[in-house]
């Protein structure tokens, strides 16, 4: 079996955030699909999102409500679905099927769709208010909704494994602060923080584990998930002491087997809101990935770095209306050299040996997996559409699997290797040299 792979602090300086706030824009509303010329229950097509995030129930793109819906949606079958069942309308069961099965009209292939979102299931044709309700009873009524809560819903359990002794050899006095049966935050009993900064991390945290969930296409019940994931908040001088990198804003350890994963923040973290999101975002992706693919050794870390920065970034980028800085101050000046020098020395083994190399290497990997998202877009209808889906699936079948990564990467991005994208990724630097607005276009870090 595979060794684990020590996962890495993020940052190697604190930039200062340089964005102006823009407002986010939000799609316009989605229609409720159909059109033909069918007499229907007015319900039974209505619209039932009032924009891209809320429903006219309330529920938020996410939600645990969201999730318990979208499940059904995804996996009942069509008896299940109809008048037998949730009670759905044979035409709305037809056309939500079709949608899943594809275009060839058969279950298990490659054009099957899996909804994500509820924007998509509204669009579904036959598929409304009433459909949308019916499911929602269905899913309160089965406890669905409280196992799809991401930051959970029951009280806390045994405290399981014991935190990574890197922590508790330096404080060995932690006790949990807050904890559910999903998310525990942790902090020495002889200096516990104020209240209302545990709250400040539950809170933000449980945000970015949300966003995160998503953004990896991982459900909250998945069994890899089912031991709660741990942030232990730590007075800086003692953050300092164990990471031996002051400045750094968190620290992921993975598991072993006799140690849980958790990841480390300092107080300070706190200071600056908009970085601490994008830390959360980033460190928690880091505990993912841990749990689903523990034995994928040879991932590189230009991969797991990037897709934690590029996650962090997103996330911060969602949140706030901007893209946290630190990056751009890398990305900025870089040529292909730069990413040539990123690819050689942070690959399956980090030969990085400086923080400043870290920040480099990281900002240099975040921007890559973006050139693969913004470059390398999955058709609509192909399964899985997002390069964090992506890379997990790789990651996932390379620890699951004889596999390697590189061929796991191309079974998940079917149309370009590994070796041809760094390839490509260093010409882009090289011919958008210079022009930053070409370089960042379509990107989470255009303006
Ligand atoms: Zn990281």
């Amino acid at each position: 079996m595979a060794s684990l792979k020590r996962l890495a602090f993020r940052r190697a300086t604190l930039a200062a955030v340089m964005g102006i706030s823009v407002a986010a824009c939000a799609p316009a509303p989605s229609g409720g699909g159909g059109g033909d010329a069918v007499s229907l229950d007015e319900a039974e097509n209505a619209v039932f999102l009032l924009d891209a995030t809320t429903t006219l129930t309330g529920e938020r793109e996410g939600s645990p409500e969201a999730r318990a819906v979208l499940r059904l949606a995804n996996r009942l079958g069509p008896s299940e679905l109809g008048q037998g069942g949730v009670g759905l309308g044979p035409l709305a069961v037809g056309a939500l099927t079709a949608l899943r099965i594809g275009p060839d009209e058969r279950p298990g292939t490659a054009d099957d769709l899996v909804l994500k979102r509820l924007e998509t299931l509204d669009a579904v044709p036959y598929v409304g208010s009433r459909s949308y309700a019916l499911l929602l009873a269905q899913a309160q009524s089965s406890g669905l909704v409280d196992t799809m809560d991401p930051c959970g819903r029951g009280a806390a359990g045994p405290t399981g494994l014991p935190l990574p002794t890197e922590i508790t050899e330096e404080v060995p006095d932690l006790v949990r602060r807050s904890a559910s049966d999903r998310l525990e935050i942790w902090a020495a009993a002889s200096s516990p923080g104020p209240n209302a900064l545990v709250d400040l991390l539950r809170e933000h945290g449980c945000a970015a584990l949300t966003f995160d969930l998503d953004e990896l296409g991982l459900d909250p019940d998945e069994p890899e998930l089912r031991a709660p994931l741990r942030i232990v908040l730590l007075e800086d001088d003692d953050y300092d002491s164990i990471s031996d990198a002051a400045g750094t804003d968190g620290i992921a350890y993975s598991a072993s087997s006799t140690e849980g994963d958790a990841f480390m923040v300092p107080f300070s973290a706190a200071d600056d809101v908009p970085e601490m999101d994008d830390t959360l975002a980033h460190e928690l992706i880091h505990l993912l990935h841990g749990r689903v693919a523990p034995f994928a050794d040879d991932v590189p870390w230009f991969i797991i770095e990037g897709s934690a920065i590029d996650a962090g970034t997103h996330f911060g980028r969602r949140r706030h209306g901007f893209p946290t800085g630190f990056v751009e101050e890398w990305l900025r000046g870089a040529t292909g050299t730069d990413a040539a020098t990123t690819f050689a020395r942070y690959g399956v083994e980090d030969r990085t040996q400086t923080l400043d190399q870290v920040g480099h290497d990281q900002s240099l990997s975040g921007f890559f997996v973006e050139y693969l998202r913004t470059k390398h877009p999955q058709p609509q209808g192909a399964g899985i559409v997002d390069i964090q889906q992506r890379m997990t699936t790789a990651m996932r079948d390379a620890s699951n699997s004889s596999r390697t990564f590189p061929g796991a990467f191309s079974a998940a991005v079917p149309d370009v290797t590994l070796d041809a994208a760094k390839a490509a990724y260093i010409r882009y630097l090289d011919d958008s040299a210079g022009d930053w607005t070409a370089r960042v276009e379509g990107t989470v870090f255009a303006r």
